[in-house]
């Protein structure tokens, strides 16, 4: 039987070749070549002010949350419906997490839940861009502006994705990208925090630095470099930026392979969808996603669980992810859910994940498809 991976980490060829020149060079530790090439890309990429190449998606989170400067009894807005890192970054800090509901077409965050959920302790909302489809950012940064808040954008999975023309981790103080083996483009572990107001700039870089102004130092701005702030080590190896150096560039045509499976598994289900069986994706007009993902929704989760398994008996690896944080251990001690729990509890039991990944064969969606639609016509008679 042919087995289906749900993920394959991306590689485009020139990963080795990379590395060994990384090992070559003499220069192995962070902020060398490859790095500064990778950093440069990102910010003409997406016109951030500056990009920093950090060590995992969750320490760019943990960098932005750092320069957020909670205070003790500050409040932090996000979805429920995220991973854990969004909410640890911020938990770190101290902050109170108030976890509020999702729209239920695109599972990212509800602008009028954000706005029903500030209160006067309120200091930043933390959006999540899920499966690389942008939060709207219309009303969001509407929302922020207007109450004086702090944006964080969680962009783990909106690498190369848009909202009205503009990239996604670009709308707020801080976007944070992940470069995991289970993203778009990845280095291993690695992640990056992208800066849009040039006023963190520096603190930022300390803070990366282990609290010391070594990046000014490099630069040649000072004479030596000194302890400055509390900071930790954010720094990926150059051996991890030059397998990155490789991803992207091929930015664009992993892109392109990726929608194209993404456009070839929706339109082979669209008579499921339309017969009302399962439902699609949904993409907003504003929306130029990344097809970070390919989902469908089930009628329950009791279907969902016979469908990954049926899939699971043809060697297809289905999966799903994300128990609402606000009903996990940690959710119910750092936080609290703000208003009604509609869509969070309910939406994320029927989701189902299909295999998606840079490369992925055509034949294989297409043996997905027909086991999916094996499934519902089988459940039928
Ligand atoms: C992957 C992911 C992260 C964490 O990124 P790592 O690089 O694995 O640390 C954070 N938030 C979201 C939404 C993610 O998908």
């Amino acid at each position: 039987m042919k087995k289906i991976p749900f993920n394959i980490p991306p590689r485009t060829g020139n990963e080795e070749k990379y590395i060994h020149e990384a090992i070559a060079s003499g220069h192995i530790c962070g902020d060398g070549e490859f790095t500064r090439k990778c950093s440069a890309f990102l910010e003409k990429d997406t016109g951030a002010e500056r990009v920093l190449l950090a060590t995992s998606g969750t320490h760019a989170l943990e960098l932005a949350a750092h320069l957020c400067d909670i205070q003790p009894g500050d409040e932090v807005i996000l979805p429920s419906y995220t991973f854990s890192s969004t909410a640890n970054a911020f938990a770190l800090e101290g902050a109170t997490l108030v976890f509020v509901d999702i729209d239920p077409d695109t599972m990212n965050i509800s602008p009028e839940a954000i706005e029903r959920a500030i209160t006067s302790k309120t200091k930043v909302i933390c959006v999540v861009h899920y499966a690389g489809v942008g939060c709207d950012m219309n009303k969001i940064c509407d929302i922020a502006s207007r109450h004086g808040l702090l944006l964080v954008e969680d962009a783990a999975q909106a690498v190369c994705a848009d909202y009205d023309g503009k990239r996604l981790g670009t709308f707020g103080q801080f976007g944070c990208y992940s470069f995991h083996e289970t993203k778009n483009y990845s280095m291993g572990e690695g992640g990056a925090l992208l800066i849009n107001d040039p006023a963190y700039i520096e603190r930022a870089e300390i803070i990366r630095e282990k609290g010391t102004d070594r990046s000014r130092f490099l630069r040649g701005q000072v004479d030596k470099y000194t302890w400055r702030d509390i900071g930790s080590s954010y720094l990926p190896s150059e051996l991890n930026a030059a397998y990155l150096w490789a991803q992207l560039e091929m930015f664009r045509e992993i892109n392109e392979n990726r929608l194209e499976s993404w456009q070839r598994y929706y339109n082979g289900l669209a008579d499921l969808s339309l017969a009302g069986k399962i439902e699609l994706p949904v993409i907003p007009v504003n929306c130029s996603h990344n097809a970070h993902m390919f989902y469908i929704k089930t009628k329950d989760l009791a279907e969902r669980t016979a469908l990954s398994a049926f899939l699971r008996n043809k060697g297809i690896v289905a999966s799903f992810h994300y128990v609402p944080l606000h009903s996990a251990e940690a959710g119910l001690k750092y936080g609290r859910f703000d208003g009604e729990d509609l869509y969070t509890t309910r939406e994320s039991e029927r989701l189902l994940r299909l295999p998606m990944y840079y490369g992925l064969d055509s034949e294989d969606i297409d043996l997905v498809v027909n086991a999916i639609q094996e499934f519902y016509n089988d459940a039928a008679q």
